[in-house]
């Protein structure tokens, strides 16, 4: 779809000299940016996707898919896709030589639970991700502007107008820069990224076909720099390998490191030799590259992540080292975050204050992320309970607020959940919590607590859900928020209106 489509689809009209007009301008249609507009889609918030290339993405790039984002995907539809295209990450098998020297564990094992259904992390190829997502936004009624780059934006008291290359303007309440890295919005804004380099060598991501027999599905092939290629020669110093079989197609993911500062060759031919000289493959053994790209480890974050009415959000706000795979999965919740507060104050007329809370909770977990990642780069850290996600939580949010004791909160056992912390799953009626959560509404859930006297609340916005038991949820009120997270807990209703009220999120209160 081009620009003049998507006009159309604005203001019925397609003369190239009036703005397109739209409620939030989402710029770039990678995991973040169609995450985004998926979850706008659903809340009725009228977006406009400009992505720069004339496709979605192609290549695997970010293929490690943690937990968290699992119960966010289930939350937005698109579970049974990425389940159904994914699989889980093979057991890493170490080379020397040409011989194999065994297995070994990448990650930590973790099992699913009652409170936390996906055990990840769920091996998807980047460019699947985001088929489904587009998929998913087609099916919700949005669409992306193919061939659309965004050169530069201006904004006033009452949005933004963005310019397009080529020609034209969009004009929205809102933009976000989902631009990645690289991001030419960010770079207008003049907001800084402030970083290091994790890695100096520059290293090479390749899509490759392997030939039939020449190296096993079942195991993420590891091959160390001091190990010999396939003529006996010395592999280079540095020249670290890893294959890894890409679920649901007959692909396998290079990484190869180099020493030399002029960074990897891309061609084909380039990548073959690549594959040759760190492993025991020879340059026939690898059929087709599918799709070849480099980087150099870095990690950066944005000094802010608002500037006015734009917002940056995942890799355009802090670019991690790839080790870990955190990095589109952090970018993946920065929408959902963001979306649903977008949501609020463009649909329901919620106080744009509530905008600030973006900012104040994503910019730390990004922080802590980009820490994580650099160590376990440096293997300094493992890939275990950290890097599934679970645990990130809210709780220094001006959002959160927990009206139980410090007493009663420090009694609570193992994984009940406080204001600020990830909602998790448990057993609601026959079915589960996590299908009562399922869409673009607030929770209120009443866990033993069936005499209470409840606050009114906007029937749409807020589900209210009774129930006996909930485990591992205590018995009292628990207000989850859209993006599952606890905003509110409390033994009874007391205070959680004037939460409401000091929050910005006036608009959930009953207006009868
Ligand atoms: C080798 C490697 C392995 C990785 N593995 C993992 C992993 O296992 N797990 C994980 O979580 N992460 C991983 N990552 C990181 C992950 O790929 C990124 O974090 C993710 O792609 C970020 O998504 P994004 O949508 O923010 O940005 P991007 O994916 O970069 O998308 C940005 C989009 O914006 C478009 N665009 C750019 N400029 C403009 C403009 N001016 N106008 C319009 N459109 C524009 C681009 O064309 C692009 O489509 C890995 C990265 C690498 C390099």
């Amino acid at each position: 779809m081009g620009l003049n489509d998507v006009k159309e689809m604005h203001t019925n009209t397609t003369m190239t000299d009036s703005p397109v007009v739209t409620d939030v301008l989402v710029v770039g249609a990678g995991p973040t940016g169609l995450t985004l507009a998926c979850d706008l889609a659903r809340r009725g918030v009228r977006a406009l996707v400009a992505e720069r290339a004339a496709g979605l993405f192609p290549g695997s790039r970010g293929k490690g898919i943690q937990p968290r984002t699992l119960e966010i995907f289930d939350d937005l539809g698109v579970i049974g896709a990425a389940l159904e295209s994914g699989g889980p990450a093979p057991v890493g098998m170490l080379w020397r030589d040409g011989v194999r020297q065994g297995e070994y564990r990448m990650f930590d094992e973790a099992e699913p639970s009652d409170s936390a259904p996906y055990a990840g992390p769920l091996l998807l190829p980047q460019w699947r991700t985001q088929e489904i997502l587009y998929a998913r936004l087609t099916d919700l009624g949005g669409a992306v502007a193919f061939g659309v780059e965004v050169t530069g934006l201006d904004q006033d008291a009452d949005g933004v107008t963005a310019r397009l290359a080529g020609g034209g303007t969009v004009r929205a309440a809102y933009a976000v820069a989902a631009d990645g890295g690289r991001s030419a919005v960010r770079q207008a804004l003049g907001i800084g990224m402030t970083g290091e380099t994790v890695d100096p060598q520059p290293m090479l991501v390749a899509d490759i076909r392997i030939a039939e027999g020449a190296l096993d599905r079942d195991n993420w092939h590891v091959f160390p720099a001091d190990g010999t290629d396939a003529t006996g020669g010395a592999a280079r110093a540095g020249g670290f390998a890893a294959i890894c079989p890409l679920p649901g197609t007959p692909d396998f993911q290079l990484v190869a490191r180099f020493t030399d500062s002029a960074g990897p060759d891309l061609s084909p031919d380039g990548v073959r030799k690549a594959v040759a000289a760190r492993t025991h493959l020879s340059v026939d053994d690898v059929t087709e590259v599918r799709w070849a790209s480099d980087f150099r480890p870095r990690a950066a974050l944005a000094d802010a992540f608002r500037a006015g009415r734009v917002f940056l959000a995942g890799d355009a706000a802090h670019v991690h080292s790839p080790a870990g795979g955190q990095g589109l999965n952090t970018s993946v919740q920065d929408a959902y975050n963001l979306g649903w507060k977008l949501g609020a104050v463009l649909r329901h007329g919620a106080d744009a204050a509530l905008l600030d809370t973006y900012e104040e909770e994503r910019r730390p977990i990004a922080a802590r992320m980009l820490d994580l990642s650099t160590r376990i780069h440096h293997g300094a850290a493992r890939r275990g309970t950290a890097t599934r996600q679970l645990g990130l939580e809210y709780r220094d949010s001006p959002l959160s607020a927990d009206a139980r004791t410090a007493a009663a909160r420090a009694a609570l056992p193992d994984g009940s959940p406080q204001a600020g912390d990830r909602a998790p799953d448990g057993p609601l009626g026959a079915g589960r919590l996590f299908d009562a959560l399922r869409g673009p509404h607030f929770t209120l859930l009443a866990v033993a607590a069936a005499d209470l006297e409840l606050p009114s609340l906007h029937e749409e916005l807020v589900h209210v859900r009774h129930t006996g038991a909930c485990a591992p949820y205590e018995p009292g009120l628990y207000l989850i928020r859209p993006d599952g997270y606890v905003a509110w807990a409390g033994p009874d209703g007391r205070g959680l209106a004037d939460h409401l009220t000091s929050t910005k999120l006036e608009v959930l209160r009953s207006c009868a």
